[in-house]
């Protein structure tokens, strides 16, 4: 590509960009096609010959492009919101233009300094102690992983890493039924073992049972287990339940326990004051992770995680071969030595663009709006004496579910709901998913990417409402 082609092709792809910001609500929210019809349209062997840019990007349009799912939808209300915004989208153009590899402050100063500087923002922004240092890594799943593995070296003096286990250990790890599955991979990766993982129990408002913890630890003390971690949640991913962060820090501290506070998605909501107070007893915590990829505008992939001693998460993971050393890796940070890869993106830059061009005002502003419309449809379900909430709403989410009345059974409802799910997301128009809560069939509707606005929220409860009052039952 000569450099007057890639001149034109930016100007010509910046131009679709800008048209599918502003028209993403006009494809299907959800892409109709079938297992391998996008495969097969694809040639079984890659060109000999190089071919043209206009070319392949028309195929991006014709083939590609009915496949994706439109997770900027304003009616995109499915799973947790993934995000995007103007100024992460023009900081990611960036990025990929420099291509650094950023694994260590040598091989990009720049990158190092600033994620260092956006970690303290992002801590202070959450109102939490300045204890905590932070490291972008590339998913909540990973930064749970890394923090169990850094309290299995720091309990063994760092024996594993070098002589693997002796058999001796009996670990345990307590996290809540409702905690997020990548505890449940960090357990088996870790080594640990899914046996020593013990699901506590939560109360009606599904938030972990802290006088369960304390029994369960107890009972594993005297059966000559070593309770090694709790893992709490700060708005969990079937109903954003926050477990109660304080007692079971008291818990953590009383026992001498590794603290991780899963925060992926509900983090996002401590930007705002009126809502630093639910996560009391955070600041006891070892460690903590945050999505900003999730519902703070920032592009995938963008993980934060705060650790209060930085000392055992290093020497867990640092490793330094000769050609990796440099005359100053004593005076700065080598984020390569902070968790598992070797290469890393320069994710700080978006952050940093985000963070700059919405300003904490603007992006409280965006969440609280979130928050209200999620409450006025919450609202809707509680007036309607045919629909029922199963959970309470915490932030944006809200679970709720068909309830027609009459003596109708469990599994009726469920299945009830199971058709109405499938009728919503078969029009295009809207995308829910699904958990169940009390073996409950539940409809999850969470609105927080940045182009949700109050009337898709409104048109969805239309959809919804309708929908279900039509269905024969
Ligand atoms: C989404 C989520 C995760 C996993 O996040 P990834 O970044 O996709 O690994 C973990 N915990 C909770 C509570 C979540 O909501």
């Amino acid at each position: 590509m000569t450099s007057s082609e890639f001149r034109q092709s930016l100007h010509e792809f910046s131009e679709w960009i800008a048209d599918y910001f502003e028209e993403t609500g006009k494809y299907p929210v959800i892409s109709n096609v079938k297992p391998g019809d996008i495969k097969n349209k694809l040639p079984l062997d890659p060109p000999f010959s190089g071919e043209p840019i206009e070319e392949i990007f028309r195929d991006f349009e014709q083939q590609i492009l009915p496949g994706i799912t439109h997770w900027q939808h304003p009616s995109f209300f499915a799973y947790f919101p993934a995000s995007r915004s103007e100024p992460s989208v023009l900081a990611e153009m960036l990025t990929a233009a420099l291509g650094a590899q950023c694994m260590v402050w040598y091989t990009s100063p720049a990158a190092e300094e600033l994620e260092e500087r956006m970690m303290d923002w992002i801590r202070d922004m959450m109102g939490l102690p300045q204890n905590f240092s932070g490291v972008i890594q590339d998913s909540a799943s990973t930064a749970t992983l890394v923090s169990l593995l850094t309290a299995r070296e720091k309990a063994t003096d760092f024996s594993i890493n070098s002589h693997g286990f002796s058999g001796q250990e009996r670990f345990r790890v307590y996290a809540s039924t409702q905690a997020h599955s990548s505890v449940d991979k960090a357990i088996r990766i870790s080594g640990i073992g899914y046996d020593n993982l013990i699901k506590i129990p939560v109360n009606e408002n599904f938030e972990m049972d802290a006088g369960a913890l304390e029994k369960s630890i107890l009972r594993d003390l005297e059966a000559g287990y070593k309770p090694l971690a709790v893992v709490a949640t700060f708005g969990t991913t079937s109903s954003t339940a926050i477990d109660p962060l304080a007692e079971i820090g008291r818990i953590t501290q009383k026992y001498n326990i590794w603290y991780h506070v899963d925060a992926a998605f509900g983090g996002a909501a401590l930007i705002l004051p009126e809502y630093q107070q639910l996560a009391k007893g955070i600041e006891i915590a070892d460690t903590i992770v945050f999505n900003p990829h999730k519902w703070l505008f920032t592009n995938f992939d963008c993980t934060v995680y705060l650790v209060k001693n930085k000392e055992v998460l290093i020497n867990t993971f640092s490793i330094m071969p000769e050609y990796l050393k440099t005359p100053e890796d004593r005076m700065v940070n080598n984020y390569r030595d902070w968790g598992i890869p070797l290469g890393r993106r320069f994710r700080a830059l978006k952050l940093w663009f985000v963070i700059r061009n919405y300003g904490l005002l603007g992006l409280q502003e965006k969440l609280r709006n979130h928050i209200t419309w999620a409450n006025w449809f919450a609202q809707q379900v509680l007036v309607s004496k045919d629909f029922e909430l199963l959970a309470p709403l915490s932030f944006n989410l809200v679970c709720f579910r068909y309830h027609p009345g009459g003596t109708m059974k469990e599994e009726q409802l469920n299945e009830i709901n199971k058709t109405l799910l499938t009728l919503l997301n078969q029009s295009g128009e809207i995308f829910l998913t699904h958990t169940s809560l009390n073996g409950k069939f539940t409809l999850r509707l969470v609105g927080g990417n940045s182009s949700v606005t109050e009337d898709s929220i409104k048109n969805a409860w239309n959809l919804i409402s309708v929908t279900a009052r039509n269905l024969n039952h």
